[in-house]
């Protein structure tokens, strides 16, 4: 594949800072920052967001600020303006990271960035702080290649893997604050190691907690069972009633026949990524790509009944489930929520009194791959990839910032990127980053700037 000037210039910058980067982000994985106050100090996550901020200052950024969001974290914005009359772009990664689960269960201490196995392992490694990185690194790159050809803003979320939603509603009650022309999400990863990809969708979300009654209070099941209308196997029915003989969700009043026109999901790769014990099969029709981010999908959460330790022979008065259901951009999550509240009351054997109410909510997202910025990712992507072409993948999951980001800015490019590839554990027990991606993503990102750029200009 042929270099041009600025790609060679560019990697070697990026190479030159790896050793480094390295440091930074050991500091950054120091911080506990978990935003959960209940259980890591919230001083943990300032000290966290002033790293980031004064990183920001470094690079030159203007109006660096801590913007206190409304569920009591902060996010940290900085401006770095451009060229005259260069297009804005706006990079996103979060500083706040998953309680790291049972800390005696990780090979090296969570917080300590520790190499293993040719990898960076860490909470927060790839998910997010490594994003951070993936952002200073190309910006330096450009800076050390000549400048950096576009407006740049950069906001990094303190509450990310709370979901309290504070900088959504920061970004809401002010609008300008993050108007750009694209914008790159640092947080989603590469399908494979050495597979530059982008993720184009994800799916939106919404759960119903469903309650049903059939009795005053529980009864023997020797004396009773047989008559009495139990209330735990009526809603067994109900929510057995959400899946078809082939296991494809049904919800009365939802489509399911979408497909994915994007790279495909081969299906032996996917029972290895999903660890599909032997001879069990998968669920659903349609491809695995079809099935995991084009086609809506339900999943029981949690089901409130007694635990089979210490339980007594008893017909159950009541029971409680709460039911997840994601479905693909261009379904309301609301209305598909609604759906499902009403397949279930309407599935309820025997006059069994349900009740069920919506718990949460997340639209989906779908970005528009013929812009002009996805054209320049694939570009730079290749480049940075030795020519390995960029793939376009959805994801089942949400990050709702992206959904509020394209109703602020319809007219604004979103791409999500990031180190996060299936060995990174992210959310898991020895979470880890591979500095080859760190490397190799940074260099894509500076590539995609500069090429940017150049589109926007012309
Ligand atoms: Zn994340």
């Amino acid at each position: 594949m042929e270099h041009r000037p600025d790609h060679t210039a560019i990697s070697a910058a990026v190479a030159s800072l790896m050793p480094s980067a390295r440091g930074e982000l050991a500091e950054l994985v120091a911080f506990r920052s978990v935003a959960d106050p209940a259980q890591f100090p919230p001083a943990e996550c300032r000290a966290a967001a002033e790293w980031v901020a004064s990183a920001l200052r470094a690079e030159g950024f203007q109006d660096v600020a801590l913007l206190d969001t409304p569920d009591g974290t902060a996010s940290v914005y900085g401006h770095l303006p451009g060229p005259e009359g260069a297009p804005t772009v706006l990079l996103y990664a979060h500083y706040d990271v998953q309680p790291p689960l049972d800390e005696a269960a990780w090979t090296s201490p969570p917080f300590e960035l520790t190499e293993r196995d040719g990898r960076w392992c860490g909470r927060g490694a790839a998910d997010c702080k490594g994003g951070v990185m993936m952002h200073l690194l190309a910006l330096r790159a450009l800076r050390a290649a000549g400048g950096v050809p576009v407006s740049v803003k950069v906001i990094a979320e303190g509450s990310e893997e709370q979901g309290t939603g504070g900088l959504e509603r920061y970004a809401e009650a002010h609008p300008e604050l993050l108007a750009a022309d694209a914008v790159v999400i640092g947080d989603t990863g590469n399908f494979r190691a050495g597979q530059p990809t982008v993720t184009a969708m994800l799916r939106g979300m919404v759960a119903v907690r469903v309650q049903v009654d059939t009795l005053e209070g529980n009864l023997h099941s020797g004396a009773f069972g047989g008559a009495a209308p139990d209330a735990l196997a009526a809603l067994v029915r109900m929510l057995g009633s959400l899946h078809d003989e082939d296991g494809s969700t049904t919800v009365d009043g939802l489509t399911g026949g979408g497909t994915w026109p994007g790279t495909a999901y081969p299906e032996k790769v996917f029972r290895e990524d999903a660890r599909v014990l032997d001879g069990v099969e998968l669920i659903g029709s349609g491809s695995v790509a079809d099935r995991v981010w084009a086609r809506p999908s339900v999943t029981v959460l949690g089901i409130d009944c007694p635990a089979v330790v210490g339980a007594t022979p008893s017909v159950q008065a009541g029971a409680r489930a709460l039911v997840s259901l994601r479905v693909p951009p261009g379904v309301d999550a609301g209305a598909a929520g609604t759906l499902l509240a009403e397949h279930l009351r309407s599935r309820a054997p025997w006059g069994a009194r349900v009740s069920t109410d919506v718990v949460g909510e997340g639209q989906g997202f779908r970005a528009d791959t013929a812009s002009p910025a996805y054209a320049s990712m694939a570009s730079a992507m290749r480049e940075a990839y030795d020519g390995t072409p960029m793939a376009v993948v959805g994801q089942g999951g949400s990050i709702p910032l992206t959904s509020t980001l394209a109703a602020l800015y319809p007219d604004a490019e979103i791409l999500l990127i990031g180190l996060s590839d299936p060995a990174a554990k992210i959310h898991a027990v020895d979470e880890s980053v591979s500095p080859e991606e760190l490397e190799r993503m940074a260099v894509a990102e500076a590539l995609f700037l500069s090429r940017y750029a150049a589109t926007a200009a012309r």
